[in-house]
């Protein structure tokens, strides 16, 4: 009975030694504790098998008993090993090296060594000679019996006590308080357990000390582990804590915005930063979905993002509670934390980097003159529209707008006025839009190009749209002292019907507004087929004009010129033809203006008038005095050297300069003082001077006295008129009377009738000139015609 009391005591030791291990997170310590404690069992249990008299022969107890002999024995190296583990583990560098000088792995294998010696003599008669039977206070027992070498056992004892003391102090140095309180204790319990456990020796004690010592072990050993878990267990609950409170406070530190949501949406961590963003308390936000957050502010997401799946970074526009916007840039990371998703998001404020691609994408998109929106924008703009027609199968319209003769102003007044000019016909015409429809949006192109995009018109709004924009211009423009009146020239095309890209929707409200200027100008026009063929004829004559002169398919016909009171040729005008394979025949009154145009006037008007001088020379030869008129262009006119060249024209013909006259149209009037320069110069040549199509252009007569000019040359119109209405009539009278005033000789042109011819000669008209007359002919033909002298008359 006492047998099986004292064995299951045995256990006890190995039990708690067991959960230690466990408790204490499997450490060596623990292990090493858990070890001694497994010694002490044994210990424990060869001290029970002495009771076993009842169970086992006297042999087998002795045997049993010797065997588990190393349990009491190993218990010295033990507790050296745990002061080996302390000055291993637990300590300061300092106190290490120190200690480790006498606690050190020989020193422990020593320790080891010797136990093991004495456990093998423990076996052996030398250590213990027989058992010998004793009676106990509950029953009889067996008592070993010393043999002779029982010393070295006893040696063990003696050690016990030495590597105590050091354990002792090398505990005192553990650096961790919990678990030097704990070695300490555990050193002491352990010391006095052991103490308690040597009277053993003695039979006396009937072998009750051993049973003693294990309880001593078992339970303070016990006790002192739960309080040093629970020491352990508060203090790492502290520093869990303090870190929190860190991180926390690092969190809040942070200038960019840190929260986090759970997979509802709701926040739960919010950071100092995002709070003051938000312009709500950190507390009210916890536990708030965005929705619930609405009220008070609004984020809106600008690049769409996926959550949940992977890290990713967006962009986000934000306004705050005061209507500010700001960028965000978030990164999110999901994260699972105890089974749940959370989204992580840390945000960096980038409103400045925003504002300044912004100011980019404002100077990409604008132009700087007068803050319009550019070309760039304006194909931009123009293509999202068209998808969203295409979609919707909506119509809209492309208008293209010009200013007229804006060059002309922008040479003469200066590029400073140009430039204040164009920013006041944008402002007129943005605020016009703003109040005629806040969809329609008004570009400039460059120079003094603009577009106009309505969208969702029709042909017929956009024309109406059209005719409101041309009378817009009819209000002056205000330049500091300069008084400018400006016309538009409009051409419109209309999506679907006049493209479906962008590209050719341009080019057609281009080619409408071309056509604008080629008609008169100061109006608008809606885009047709035919304007595009005339676009490609136009191409194509000023591609073939280019090689004309080359090619010599110009050719001069002369028309003669009639002194209407004596029916005598005075003279002829030289009018151009042009003979093209592809084209066939071309009228001036289609190529010429297209020559102006590109400047190709220059050269061709030097080879007429070479080509003209050389005819009138002829005949001047052949014993016609001719006054020879040509036909100059205000471009060429105004083209540098044109002074020099006449001149040396003059010169090379070497023909009689009196008999040489030019014809310019009215329309120089708006080039005022290098024009009048230009023509007293060419009057001190010593050519005479005609006003061409007079009558046609501009109205005002002021300039007339201005002019060295020496005729007028009545425009057809007029003269055929004559006979259908008063008016026209009137304006040849009236013409007529006029340059008998200014002394000045008078032409009428267009005579078709002999009865235009006979009434022109009667109110005093000069010479005359037209198909009742003579139609324009090759000079072969009217050599023969003078040398009969004979008009068709
Ligand atoms: P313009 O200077 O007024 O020339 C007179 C035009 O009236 C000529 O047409 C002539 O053929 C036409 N004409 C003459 N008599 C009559 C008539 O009785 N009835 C009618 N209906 N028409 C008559 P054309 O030759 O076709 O020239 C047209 C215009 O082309 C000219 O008008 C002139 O402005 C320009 N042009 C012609 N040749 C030259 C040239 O060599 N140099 C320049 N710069 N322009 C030229
Ligand atoms: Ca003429
Ligand atoms: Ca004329």
């Amino acid at each position: 009975m006492i047998y099986i009391i004292f064995s299951l005591l045995a256990f006890l030791p190995l039990i708690i030694g067991i959960s230690i291990f466990i408790l204490l997170n499997k450490s060596r310590l623990a292990a090493a504790i858990c070890l001694f404690l497994v010694f002490a069992t044994c210990w424990q249990l060869g001290v029970s098998t002495l009771y076993a008299e009842r169970f086992f022969s006297e042999q087998t107890i002795l045997l049993l008993f010797q065997w588990l002999r190393f349990g009491m024995i190993f218990l010295s190296p033990t507790i050296f090993y745990i002061s080996y583990i302390i000055v291993n583990e637990m300590m300061d560098v300092q106190s290490k090296q120190y200690w480790q000088r006498f606690v050190n792995k020989k020193t422990a294998l020593c320790q080891f060594l010797f136990a093991l010696l004495s456990y093998i003599i423990g076996l052996t008669s030398k250590g213990v000679t027989h058992v010998e039977m004793i009676d106990g206070y509950f029953s009889q027992f067996y008592f070993p019996v010393s043999g002779e070498l029982s010393w070295i056992i006893q040696m063990n004892i003696l050690l016990f006590f030495i590597n105590s003391i050091i354990c002792f102090f090398t505990t005192m140095k553990i650096e961790n308080a919990h678990q030097r309180h704990f070695v300490f204790y555990f050193n002491i319990f352990t010391l006095i357990g052991f103490a308690i456990g040597v009277f053993n020796f003695f039979p006396q004690a009937h072998l009750l000390p051993s049973v003693i010592t294990i309880i001593v072990f078992a339970i303070s050993v016990l006790i002192l582990s739960v309080q040093m878990h629970i020491a352990m267990m508060n203090s790492m609950n502290k520093e869990l804590m303090e870190q929190q409170k860190y991180v926390t406070e690092i969190i809040n530190l942070n200038p960019n915005y840190i929260y986090a949501k759970n997979e509802q949406g709701q926040y739960t961590l919010v950071n100092e930063a995002f709070a003051a963003l938000q312009g709500i308390p950190l507390q009210q936000i916890i536990g708030k979905t965005d929705e619930q957050l609405a009220e008070y502010v609004q984020l809106n997401v600008v690049y769409e993002a996926h959550v949940f799946n992977e890290n990713m970074t967006q962009e986000e526009m934000f306004i705050t509670r005061d209507g500010k916007e700001r960028w965000l840039q978030t990164a999110k990371i999901p994260l699972r934390i105890n089974e749940t998703l959370t989204e992580l998001a840390v945000s960096t404020d980038i409103t400045k980097r925003k504002q300044y691609e912004q100011e980019i994408m404002k100077q990409a998109y604008h132009d700087a003159l007068t803050c319009l929106p550019n070309r760039r924008m304006f194909n931009k703009q123009l293509n999202d529209l068209l998808v969203d027609c295409k979609d919707r199968n909506k119509e809209f319209a492309v208008i293209f707008l010009d200013l007229d003769r804006f060059k002309y102003i922008n040479d003469s007044l200066g590029h400073d006025v140009g430039d204040l000019l164009l920013i006041a016909v944008a402002e007129r015409v943005k605020r016009f839009l703003a109040q005629y429809d806040e969809q329609a949006k008004v570009y400039r192109l460059g120079g003094d190009e603009f577009t106009i995009v309505l969208p969702h018109y029709t042909k017929q709004q956009s024309e109406h749209f059209a005719q409101q924009l041309v009378e817009l211009f009819h209000e002056k423009f205000v330049i500091g002292s300069h008084e400018n009146f400006m016309t538009p020239s409009i051409g419109i095309s209309m999506y679907p019907q006049d493209g479906d890209d962008v590209g050719t929707l341009i080019k057609h409200a281009d080619t409408a507004m071309y056509h604008v200027k080629a008609n008169g100008k100061g109006n608008y026009q809606s885009f047709d087929e035919t304007m595009q063929q005339q676009f490609y004829r136009k191409m194509m004559i000023e591609h073939q004009m280019r090689l004309a002169l080359e090619r010599q398919e110009f050719e001069l016909f002369y028309q003669p010129i009639v002194d209407v009171h004596t029916d005598k040729v005075i003279g002829m005008e030289a009018l151009i033809r042009w003979q093209n394979n592809e084209l066939g025949f071309l009228g001036p009154d289609e190529f010429i203006p297209i020559a102006e145009e590109t400047n190709l006037i220059v050269p061709m008007g030097k080879w007429i008038m070479d080509t003209a001088l050389k005819q009138q020379k002829k005949w001047a030869q052949q014993g016609y005095e001719l006054k020879m008129s040509i036909n100059i262009s205000v471009k060429q006119l105004l083209s540098t050297n044109f002074i020099e060249d006449v001149q040396q024209l003059l010169r090379q013909n070497d023909v009689n300069v009196a008999f040489v006259n030019m014809e310019i149209t009215e329309s120089i009037a708006m080039y005022e003082h290098t024009v009048i320069e230009r023509l007293e110069a060419l009057k001190k040549l010593g050519v005479s001077l005609s006003m061409d199509d007079f009558g046609t252009g501009y109205s005002s007569l002021s300039y007339l006295n201005k002019y060295p000019l020496d005729s007028l040359k009545i425009d057809k119109s007029f003269v055929l008129q004559m006979e259908h209405d008063d008016e026209s009539k009137a304006i040849v009278q009236a013409v007529v009377a006029i340059a008998k005033q200014l002394q000045l000789n008078i032409i009428a042109e267009g005579i078709e009738t002999k009865h235009h011819y006979d009434y022109l000669a009667q109110i005093g008209c000069h010479y005359g000139q037209g198909y009742y007359i003579e139609r324009p002919l090759r000079p072969e033909a009217l050599t023969n015609i003078l040398e009969h002298n004979v008009v068709h008359m």
